[in-house]
This record gives structure tokens, C-alpha cells and sequence, in this order.
């Protein structure tokens, strides 16, 4: 079943600029910024405008205005960061199963290391 949005998680405060972050990108659908805690030399959290809880509920619920615009901005951002070549991870936690820790989907850019077969 999904699970109900909490409109104070902390990302929905940063994007109600209740909290502050250090941004990267804003677009129409889509707000980027770096991870408070990186676990790589560029981290960067890329989440949806709207209110939604992980990647279940966004596919499900999302338009494709939406869709489309989060991960053209999650690609935008991993251009920015010079980060296409040698290459970047991206992942998104997706319930407690996951370790999903912040319940408003976000989806982690990491890049500027050698990163590994996976991340945990
Ligand atoms: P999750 O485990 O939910 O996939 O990842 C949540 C991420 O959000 C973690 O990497 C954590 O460091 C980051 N995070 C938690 N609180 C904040 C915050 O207040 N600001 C920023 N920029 N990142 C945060």
C-alpha cells in the first residue's frame, strides 16, 4: 500500500525554503542540491517539486510533465557537474527496505571517485 505523504518531511521544508540547502539547479519540476552528509566527492540530491514519497508513489501518480522533468534535470545536473565522462551512479531509495531515510523522493547523483560495484 502506498504510503501517506508527510508535508514535513525535510525536503518539503527545503523546498518551502523553511530550511536552507546549497542549490544547484531549479527547474519548473525539479530542485537539485548537494547531500549534507556526501559519501562522494559530488553528491547530489535531485527531488520533484511535488509531493511525492518515493519512486513508487511518483510513477504512479506523477504526469509526465513531471516525470520527464526529473530525470531530464537529474541528467542536466550530472552534465554540470562534469560528471558524464567518467561516468556517475544514480540511486533512489524507495522504502524501509531501502533505508529510505527522507520520505519525499529523491534521487542521489554520485560522481568524482571511482565508485565501486554499488554503494550501501
Ligand atoms: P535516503 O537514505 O533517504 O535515500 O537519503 C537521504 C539523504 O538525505 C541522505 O544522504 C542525507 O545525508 C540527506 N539529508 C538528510 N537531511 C538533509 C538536509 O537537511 N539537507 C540536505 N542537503 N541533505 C539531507
Amino acid at each position: 500500500m502506498a504510503r501517506t505523504y508527510d508535508s514535513n518531511n525535510i525536503f518539503a521544508r527545503i523546498l518551502r525554503g523553511e530550511i536552507p540547502c546549497k542549490k544547484v539547479m531549479e527547474t519548473e519540476h525539479a530542485l537539485a542540491f548537494h547531500d549534507i552528509n556526501p559519501q562522494a566527492p559530488t553528491h547530489i540530491l535531485v527531488i520533484p517539486k511535488g509531493a511525492y514519497v518515493d519512486m513508487d508513489d511518483f510513477t504512479a501518480r506523477a504526469t509526465e510533465a513531471e516525470i520527464a522533468g526529473l530525470f531530464r534535470a537529474v541528467g542536466e545536473v550530472a552534465r554540470q557537474a562534469g560528471a558524464a565522462e567518467p561516468g556517475y551512479r544514480i540511486l533512489s531509495n524507495c522504502g524501509p527496505d531501502a533505508n529510505q531515510e527522507v520520505p519525499h523522493l529523491h534521487i542521489h547523483v554520485f560522481a568524482g571517485r571511482h565508485l565501486g560495484r554499488m554503494l550501501n
